[in-house]
């Protein structure tokens, strides 16, 4: 198989990648390289540019006998998001719009969709199962539905088949420690906790500790990044067998607090990490967790990395790796 990977320069891309690749595929990736570094590509073959050029992706798509598609490239921060949503409805939509339309023309049919929980909103049940309404509560997941919906449409008028995978937190790191987590700006907790266990950072904010919950901080369900790839590797196979079009929560089923997130870096690192309890911040729900039964049903997905310490070990062995060199206190 020859798989395009788009965003596949970034984080979970990247992680994608290396499963293609140890599943035996072929893999072009294609990259705007704005959140992606060139060193995450791992010596594949890279294509630097935009996803709204189209006659670049007509020349992509012409030079190479593309099997499938994995789309990873898009914006994810939420605040951004809510303060211009016009980056995030072109990059995100009609980006994604022109890109399924190069692979109209190429009569490349198949695609594995990066899509997320926050299209749901604020969770009606707990764990959230994929037939829960989706109302997103912010451009970013907004974008992704409306990515979801069009590649409905696709479906039932050209023909695409596709695979859209809802991810919950995506976190950890490939084993090798050669491939990781490298936001910036990183808002994300895990590597922020990381980052005050190497005092690149005085300490890490709680974002409020008076939601309903049994200490208070939010709970999320984190799932090892090499798990998601994995997923969509058995997407495409799944698609390749003559599986319908559908979508998939890909999450661990199981809950994490803020706080039993630093107390297991604690754990992990051996390092102190200073605490400071802060106010809630905007849009973040109390809970959410997510099922993953139908991944596993439908396509055979079995989570390896499902504990809480192997996720933020594997996270702390890219993270002194990549960061440990800068020792200064932001
Ligand atoms: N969080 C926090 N401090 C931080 C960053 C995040 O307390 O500096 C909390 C955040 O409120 C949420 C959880 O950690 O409850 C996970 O946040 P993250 O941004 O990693 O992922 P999200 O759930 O927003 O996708």
């Amino acid at each position: 198989m020859k798989v395009l990977v788009t965003g596949g320069a970034g984080y979970i891309g990247a992680h994608a990648v290396r499963e293609l690749k140890k599943a035996g595929d072929e893999v072009v990736i294609f990259d705007n390289l704005i959140y992606g570094h060139r060193e995450l590509a791992q010596g594949e073959r890279l294509i630097v540019g935009e996803l709204e050029n189209t006659a670049l992706l007509r020349d992509v798509f012409a030079e190479h006998k593309f099997d499938a598609v994995m789309h990873f490239a898009a914006f994810a921060y939420v605040g951004e998001s809510v303060e211009n949503p016009s980056k995030y409805y072109r990059n995100n939509v009609a980006a994604t719009l022109n890109l399924l339309d190069a692979m109209r023309e190429a009569k490349v049919n198949r695609f594995i969709f990066s899509s997320t929980c926050a299209t749901y909103g604020e969770p009606k049940e707990i764990p959230i199962p994929e037939s829960h309404p989706q109302n997103p509560i912010n451009p970013y997941g907004a974008s992704k539905a409306m990515v979801e919906r069009i590649l409905q449409d696709y479906a039932v008028a050209y023909g695409l088949k596709f695979v859209a995978l809802r991810y919950f937190n995506a976190a950890g790191a490939d084993e090798s420690g050669e491939i990781g987590e490298d936001h910036n700006p990183e808002t994300h907790l895990i590597p922020l906790v990381l980052d005050a266990a190497l005092g690149r950072r005085k300490h890490i904010t709680i974002y409020g500790t008076d939601y309903d919950t049994p200490d208070g901080t939010c709970i999320r369900d984190y799932i090892h990044v090499t798990d998601l790839a994995n997923a969509h590797v058995l997407g495409l196979k799944y698609l390749n067998e003559g599986g319908a079009s559908d979508v998939f929560n890909l999450g661990n089923g199981n809950g994490f607090s803020v706080r039993e997130v630093i107390d297991t870096a604690r754990k992990v690192t051996g390092r102190e990490i200073p605490v400071v309890e802060g106010a809630r911040r905007a849009g973040d729900p109390a809970k959410l967790i997510g099922s993953a039964e139908k991944a596993k049903r439908v396509l055979g997905w079995k989570p390896k990395f499902n504990h809480l310490e192997t996720i933020i070990s594997t996270a702390w062995k890219w993270h002194q790796k990549r960061f440990a060199p800068e020792v200064e206190t932001v």
